[in-house]
């Protein structure tokens, strides 16, 4: 049997993180075990599979949390983050910690319910490297859902690869697929689309969306506007392409403009001078030219950002058996 290690990022989960644990157990034990229902005990589980905590620098206890379910449980292992890296750097410190055949990312709030995993790894078992479990939006705010609709068809006509609505970071990848992950070198990462990059087979089920069990989400409205910007730029430079094609026709509207004002003039004379036209163009155009010294500036970020080569985070502490590991300056 293929060794399956489960990738949980948490930043400040330390309300539900111990009702999580006790839920992914009890699940993966019955669907593995099936002779023996409920907790087959840590022996039984340790070569079977692992659970690697990442705690992004969470400040409300988490991390003690961690460290104890390390202790007493062998099944858990965990890695402490010095700060909050975001759940990017969190994922992949994950995937750098998973020893697994087979891995499995998935969020600890419980809203990525365990009880899809045996089903993930029996499409698994078919062959495919990628098994995403994508989320209906019911019971989701209508605004929220209208907006990441929107945004995910916008992404789709932009990207050069394929990015489904829905399809968060709860998914199983086969070993070659981390290991391709892995040889990506870029700091600004962006999972939903690298994951798309990488290919292999894919097969996508989706499930009913469930509540967080608790504590709170950390994605507020700026990180996910932030986080929007980050997916349409970090995969080709079209945005680029779209500045230049708007610089172009304005520049060819302005002649055609141009050349209907001396017309005419010269057929009715001078008339009332265009001050209206005048300044609505003025401040068309440097809204223009300010928005695309945007998109160019946050090409620019991105390749001063990419040039330093920082590691994608600093380990505070983890466990034993993490210890050797150390994030790849890539
Ligand atoms: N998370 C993280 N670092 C962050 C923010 C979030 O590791 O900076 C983790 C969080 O602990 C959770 C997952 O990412 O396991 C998803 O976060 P959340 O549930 O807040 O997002 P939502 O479900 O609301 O999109
Ligand atoms: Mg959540």
């Amino acid at each position: 049997m293929p060794k399956i290690s489960i990738v949980v990022p948490c930043y400040n989960e330390n309300e539900v993180i111990e009702t999580f644990h006790t839920t992914l157990v009890e699940t993966l034990d019955a669907a593995l075990f099936p002779g023996r229902p409920g907790d087959a005990g840590p022996a039984a589980g340790r070569d079977t599979y692992e659970i690697c905590y990442v705690d992004d620098g969470s400040t409300d206890g988490t991390r003690e949390r961690l460290r104890t379910l390390a202790e007493t449980d062998p099944r858990a292992r965990y890695t402490s983050f010095s700060r909050n890296f975001g759940k990017e750097s969190a994922m992949l410190a994950g995937l750098h910690m998973a020893q697994g055949d087979a891995v499995v990312i998935m969020d600890a709030d419980l809203q990525h319910p365990p009880e899809l995993i045996p089903r993930m790894l029996e499409l698994h078992s078919h062959g495919y490297d990628q098994v995403i479990a994508q989320r209906d939006r019911a019971g989701e705010g209508l605004i929220r859902s209208a907006f990441s609709q929107a945004y995910y068809r916008l992404v789709r006509r932009a990207m050069d690869v394929e990015v489904i609505d829905g399809a968060g970071d709860f998914r199983l990848l086969s070993r070659r697929a981390v290991n391709a992950l892995l040889t990506l070198p870029e700091s600004n990462r962006f999972s939903k689309g690298l994951f798309s990059w990488i290919g292999f087979d894919t097969v996508t089920f989706t499930y009913e969306n469930v509540e967080r069990a608790a504590g709170s989400s950390k994605w507020g409205g700026r990180r996910l506007i932030n986080y929007g910007i980050d997916g349409l730029l970090s995969f080709n430079s079209r945005p680029l392409r779209l500045a230049i094609h708007t610089g172009l026709w304005l520049v060819l509207s302005a002649l055609v403009y141009a050349v209907w004002i001396v017309v005419n003039v010269l057929v009715s004379g001078v008339d009332t001078p265009g001050y209206a036209t005048l300044i609505a163009a003025m401040v068309g155009l440097g809204g223009i030219q300010i928005a695309t010294l945007g998109v160019i500036g946050e090409y620019v970020g991105r390749i001063y950002h990419e040039s330093k080569r920082r590691p994608h985070y600093v380990i505070r502490e983890t466990d034993e058996t993490t210890m050797p590991i150390t994030p790849k300056a890539t």
